[in-house]
């Protein structure tokens, strides 16, 4: 039995979890998965019933799950809240209490979006790269706060933590093309220099994978112009968040990202996006960076593989014959709600 924590959490959260939840049902029916799902509060949704956005309620599910399911959090009702009650911080406290260090976003190109990217699809053509972003260290979790008129927050990094993630980095290398791209800001930081050492120091262990350090800034320009240059990319968590929004022009939308966030006992998937008070309730939302979340727990936590692929080759399918939510309709697509490219979905299964 696969015992799966379901956190929808806040904005297009409950609608973009309903649907993969109603892939993960599909398939389970069709595969003859054993499943079973436990909802809790989270961030928001956990201030407005707990009073905080990670209740002890929610933690208890959590605790006895093999898996995690999250929608997003987060949105304007919240934002006046103090820090420590805010819903994003129910996001960093349940990343590092299961010690979720390692962050995978898997960035692809559909060329059937061709119409949504803002650059020439030749230069796009067979991106396939994954970012893994370090989550538990860095800027979000060092000292912050405020004397008088300064703020100040704190990066820190152990060589241990920075190991670990880099280490993650070139065994996937060592599935994949043998290449990665380490990021950093080694000119001006000295938690860079130590990234820097840290991973020339791993990679003496891996001498098939070739390795290139580059600056952020550089990166952020490279994702632009030269996307097919990279495979894996591997950086700290402030870096990793930025690239990986920038990287989601790749694929036509933050919609269609999915993330794995790993390194504990128990792991959790989500999409890359935010909460989207924007178009929250609509049925706008584009489910596929859940569902493909999704995906990716039944492949890393379950070893589903085949399972997983199914599903991503039904999103493949359903977004070839031309059906798209708003975010990612073309000129000659077939725009579709949530519910919708869901049932979509699960019929292509
Ligand atoms: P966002 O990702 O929620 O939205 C940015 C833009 O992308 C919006 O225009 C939105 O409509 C669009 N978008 C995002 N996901 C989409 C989807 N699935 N389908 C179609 N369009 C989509 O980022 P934001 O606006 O900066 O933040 C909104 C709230 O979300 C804030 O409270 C923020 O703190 C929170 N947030 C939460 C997470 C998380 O839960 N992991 C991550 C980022 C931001």
């Amino acid at each position: 039995m696969y015992k799966i924590a379901v956190l929808p959490g806040d904005g297009i959260g409950k609608e973009i979890v309903d649907s993969a939840l109603k892939v993960l049902y599909k398939v389970s029916e069709k595969y003859k998965l054993d499943m079973s799902f436990e909802e809790a509060y989270f961030g928001g949704a956990g201030i407005d019933k707990y009073g905080k956005p990670f209740p002890d309620e929610t933690w208890e599910i959590v605790q006895r799950s093999d898996a995690i399911l999250l929608g997003s959090v987060g949105g304007p009702k919240w934002d006046k809240v103090e820090r420590t009650l805010r819903p994003e911080t129910g996001l960093l406290e349940i990343r590092k209490r299961l010690g979720l260090y390692c962050n995978v976003r898997p960035v692809k190109y559909f060329p059937v979006l061709a119409d949504m990217v803002a650059w020439k699809p030749e230069y796009l053509e067979g991106v396939d790269l994954i970012i893994l972003r370090e989550l538990t260290g860095g800027a979000y979790f060092g000292k912050k706060g405020r004397e008088g008129d300064e703020a100040f927050d704190t990066i820190s990094y152990s060589k241990e933590e920075i190991k670990r993630i880099v280490v993650e980095a070139f065994e996937m290398a060592m599935k994949r093309k043998k290449l990665i791209h380490s990021i950093d800001k080694a000119n001006v930081l000295e938690t860079s220099r130590l990234w820097r050492e840290v991973v020339e120091e791993v990679a003496f262990n891996y001498p098939e994978v070739k390795v290139e350090h580059l600056y952020v800034d550089n990166a952020s320009i490279q994702l632009i112009i030269n996307p097919k240059q990279f495979d894996v990319i591997v950086t700290e968590n402030m870096f990793g968040d930025i690239l990986s929004d920038e990287a989601a022009s790749i694929a036509g939308s933050l919609g269609m990202l999915p993330s794995a966030s790993l390194g504990g006992k128990i792991n959790l998937y989500e999409p890359a996006h935010g909460s989207a008070p924007d178009i929250a309730g609509q049925d706008k939302a584009n489910p596929i960076a859940t569902i493909l979340s999704a995906a990716m727990m039944l492949r890393s936590s379950f070893n589903e593989d085949d399972i997983a692929t199914k599903i991503e080759q039904a999103v493949e399918n359903v977004l070839a014959k031309g059906y798209a939510t708003g975010d990612i309709a073309g000129k000659d697509s077939i725009k579709v709600g949530t519910e919708e490219f869901t049932k979509l979905v699960c019929e292509e299964i």
